[in-house]
């Protein structure tokens, strides 16, 4: 976004940093999303190769250390771009959360936390992988099962890259069994064999 350096009063883009291009003085945060704050398209599938390698560049531009003979102002903007830096970075790395964000964004009011049993189909689709997960023996099976999780996990988050979070009702969904497939894949952590 565009912004007025508040030490060289010239206008720049943020897309690379708020550090300003003109005078390298490290501007305050202002409002703006974790998506655009790390160079991001507003998607619910996330490279998390491109995640980390936009994270680790802001975070050698907005380390602390990097200030310590700055204005005493730098020091703490400098301490906010990194706090608000790997808050952005925990939440886009996981797609649960994600997704959470992005219902957030897009419809200004928070989504129902928890899971409940408004969706029978949902529920016994379900319940079969726990069943599946119960009859499991081996070590070897345990990891397919774990692979096959993860990748419907995948595939929901592809298939729903550039869905609409305004429409409720289909975003309820899709967290529904975001949900559950994370409730399994958490069973499946602690599963004995
Ligand atoms: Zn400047």
């Amino acid at each position: 976004m565009e912004i007025v350096c508040s030490n060289c009063q010239k206008n720049f883009n943020t897309v690379q940093s708020f550090i300003c291009p003109f005078c390298g003085y490290l501007n305050a945060l202002s409002r703006i999303d974790f998506f655009s704050y790390l160079g991001l398209e507003k998607n619910l599938d996330v490279n998390l190769a491109d995640l980390e390698t936009k994270f680790l560049n802001l975070m050698s531009k907005y380390h602390p250390d990097n200030f310590v003979s700055k204005s005493s102002q730098e020091k703490i903007n400098a301490q906010a771009h990194s706090v608000y830096l790997n808050n952005a970075y925990e939440t886009l790395k996981e797609p649960t959360l994600r997704f959470i964000y992005l219902y957030e964004l897009a419809n200004s009011e928070e989504i129902v936390k928890e899971i409940d049993s408004n969706n029978p189909a949902l529920f016994i689709e379900f319940l079969e992988y726990y069943e599946e997960l119960e009859n499991i023996k081996d070590n070897n099976s345990l990891k397919a099962f774990q692979t096959k999780l993860q990748q419907m996990k995948n595939k929901v988050l592809q298939e729903n890259a550039v869905m609409d979070f305004t429409n409720k009702e289909l975003a309820y969904n899709i967290y529904l069994k975001l949900q559950y497939i994370d409730k399994i894949i958490a069973s499946a952590k602690k599963a004995k064999i």
